[in-house]
């Protein structure tokens, strides 16, 4: 680690979040920058790395070239079982450990990984195909301050739940997508972790390699071995934990479908739960809205991450009286990102995730272009190898299009009009979603009139896409139940006084 790293990485926490930046770009000195992998890599299991008893493993690949990075165990029945007997036996020493002691670990992983911030970046944007812009200044410092966050929290519970002697719940099972493989690990384990709980997390099988690299943090750290166990493997290996009988909760964040699926597991079985689903947010622009900021936050809104986010403004509702000039400036702006190498720092937008999220998208702008939504992409090479998808904008869209209604996960747009607020209120909420929406308009009591009538977890007003640790993020209906971040998501990760208390 250099001092320039470091530096780096500091900064990188408080950096602007920008989408977009100066055009014509030469190619970066850093695009060449890489990081050391393992061929293998094993399951962590009381702070050990564990061949798996399957003697499976399976392939992690880079979805911007379609090479395999390494290969990773497959877990199956009995290895869920030892890490959730692992989790069980650290629990009571690290239930007993002070709040402040708890924080000494939970700032000393935060600060690890601020130093190794560089290492993590690119080692997500190669196994996920995000571009390191964003591994940079969003994954990687964000997942940072939520182990800084939650740190703070360790030995403060009885303030923010006063009189109410707050207890944990006992052994956490987490199972995560691959959208945002580190930052919803760290979104997991650190309040997990704060509230003297034990956790068993399983990431997702196409993602796992910064889950895995987080263990080496937590070795480094000194974390106690048991607190925090890795299991790799599939959705079979994810059924297999939430099944377990051994488990006080369970927290997933994923597709509404499997969150179905898991919230029928657990029915009847006294375990806790909590899900971060899907969503189809609406993203409203008014007539008076500052327009060129409007056009920044629907670009970031939907192209972020390849639109490969739960809470991306998928549907645009634009105000009629200037639905063409705004459609206009989007154009304009959409041929401007610049779509390739995810390890080019110039990258907008990198990689799709997965050949099945490549033909999932494909078949759904499919359904677009064959139910007469007009299509617009802007002119641009795509690389030849690997999984690629232009930016895309659907206008002349319905409520009653299926690409205005289901979730697409990918950088797609469905552009609609609204004329009265009214009309934009009944539209945005007319989706079986609810995580997420954002307003622009110039009007105060607008957006406070607006935002009070959104059935969303989630409220951005003149930005999008804005994530903090403090702030609670959730969703209503088939988006899920419970909170993440802020204490409403301490509030998931224990029992308060007047309950059943562990043994
Ligand atoms: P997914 O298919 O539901 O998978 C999520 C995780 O669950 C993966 O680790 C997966 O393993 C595992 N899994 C699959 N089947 C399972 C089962 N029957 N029981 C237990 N675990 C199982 O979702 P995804 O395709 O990875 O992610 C995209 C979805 O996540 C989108 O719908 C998106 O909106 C949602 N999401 C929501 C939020 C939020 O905060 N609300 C955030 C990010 C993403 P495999 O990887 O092996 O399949
Ligand atoms: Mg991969």
């Amino acid at each position: 680690m250099t001092k320039t790293d470091k530096t780096d990485a500091a900064k990188a926490g408080d950096r602007e979040l920008t989408f977009g930046g100066v055009w014509p770009y030469a190619p970066s000195p850093e695009s060449t920058d890489h990081v050391t992998i393992a061929p293998r890599h094993e399951l962590f299991l009381g702070g050990q790395w564990v061949k798996p008893k399957t003697g499976e493993y399976f392939a992690t690949i880079d979805p911007a070239t379609e090479k395999p990075l390494s290969e990773v165990a497959l877990a199956g029945d009995k290895d869920v079982d030892a890490a959730v007997k692992a989790a069980a036996k650290a629990f009571p020493a690290w239930r007993k450990l002070s709040g402040e002691d708890r924080a000494r670990f939970l700032f000393r992983i935060a600060r690890i990984l601020l130093e190794r911030a560089r290492e993590f970046a690119c080692l997500e944007t190669l196994d996920n195909g995000k571009p390191i812009k964003e591994t940079r200044d969003v994954d990687i410092p964000l997942a940072a301050q939520h182990f800084f966050y939650h740190a703070g929290w360790a030995d403060k519970l009885d303030l923010l739940f006063p009189g109410q002697r707050p207890e944990p719940l006992g052994v956490i099972g987490q199972v995560i997508p691959w959208n945002f493989p580190l930052l919803m690990a760290a979104w997991k384990i650190a309040p997990a972790l704060a509230a003297g709980n034990t956790v068993v997390l399983k990431p997702a099988e196409t993602s796992p390699l910064t889950a895995l690299r987080l263990c080496e943090v937590f070795q480094q750290a000194g974390l106690p071995p048991g607190v925090v166990n890795v299991i790799t493997g599939d959705g079979r290996t994810g059924a297999a934990l939430v099944r377990h009988p051994g488990l006080a909760k369970v927290a997933f964040t994923g597709s509404t479908e499997v969150g179905k699926e898991i919230q029928r597991a657990v029915a009847g079985r006294g375990v806790e739960l909590t899900l971060e689903l899907g969503g189809k947010a609406a993203h409203l622009v008014f007539e008076d809205a500052a327009l060129d900021q409007a056009v920044e936050g629907v670009v970031r809104g939907i192209f972020f991450n390849q639109g490969h986010v739960c809470c991306a403004g998928s549907r645009l509702l634009v105000q009629e009286s200037v639905q063409e000039l705004f459609v206009d400036k989007l154009r304009r702006r959409m041929d401007r990102i610049r779509v390739g190498n995810p390890m080019d720092k110039n990258t907008d937008m990198g990689a799709i995730h997965s050949q099945a999220q490549l033909a999932r998208i494909t078949e759904m702008v499919g359904v677009g272009v064959q139910s007469g939504c007009a299509l617009y992409q802007p002119r641009c090479a795509l690389p030849t190898k690997g999984y690629w998808f232009l930016p895309t904008m659907f206008t002349d869209v319905t409520m009653s299009h299926r690409i205005a209604r289901e979730e697409i996960f990918g950088p797609v747009l469905s552009v609609l009009t609204f004329r009265t607020p009214e009309e934009a209120v009944e539209k945005a909420n007319n989706t079986s979603y609810g995580l997420s929406a954002g307003i622009w308009s110039d009007k105060g009591a607008r957006i406070l009139w607006l935002a009070e009538r959104m059935k969303a977890g989630v409220v951005w007003n003149n930005t999008f896409n804005r994530f903090d640790a403090a702030s609670p993020f959730g969703g209503f209906k088939e988006s899920g139940f419970g909170r993440e971040g802020g204490r409403q998501g301490l509030r998931a990760y224990v029992r308060l006084a007047g309950g059943w208390l562990p043994g």
